[in-house]
């Protein structure tokens, strides 16, 4: 059986923008403030001082996105210090830390966290009541990588 890791009521929220996207993510933010208001906020370091003035309340500022902050929230997902990604990520500009993004998406699957990449999905994750009770989270068992012969 999948061993499980226990999300708590006050979830740790990592927020992503892109330039593109980052009114939109202000604009949900502002519309779900209460709703964040019950989670621990953590964004990289554009969105997170954007997201900081709207909702007038201190967030976990990382570094910004290109410059390392996406790989800093993948290994904060990787060690099980963020519950959920809220990623608004541009489709239609390429980006210099395309890679990083590729990455972030990757490790957020990898370790089954929840995670929206637009306003709906987001809408959606955020009016689920599993936002607000505690939840146990399945960790996908790699022990046949990890044990396997060399
Ligand atoms: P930023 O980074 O919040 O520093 O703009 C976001 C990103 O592009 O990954």
């Amino acid at each position: 059986m999948n061993k499980k890791r226990k999300l708590s009521e006050r979830k740790r929220i990592a927020l992503v923008a892109h330039d593109n996207k980052k009114k939109d993510l202000v604009e949900w933010a502002t519309h779900n403030m209460n709703a964040l208001a019950r989670h621990e906020l953590i964004a990289t370091g554009t969105t997170g001082k954007l997201i900081e003035e709207t909702l007038d309340r201190p967030l976990k500022i990382l570094l910004s996105g290109p410059l390392g902050g996406d790989q800093q929230i993948g290994a904060m997902i990787a060690e099980g210090s963020i519950d959920v990604l809220i990623f608004f990520w541009d489709p239609m500009e390429a980006q210099p830390h395309d890679s990083d993004i590729k990455a972030l998406l990757r490790v957020a699957v990898t370790w089954n966290i929840p995670f929206a990449c637009d306003r709906a999905s987001a809408d959606f994750l955020m009016t689920s009541p599993l936002m607000y009770e505690e939840y146990a989270c399945a960790i996908p068992d790699y022990s046949s990588y990890l044990n396997r012969k060399i």
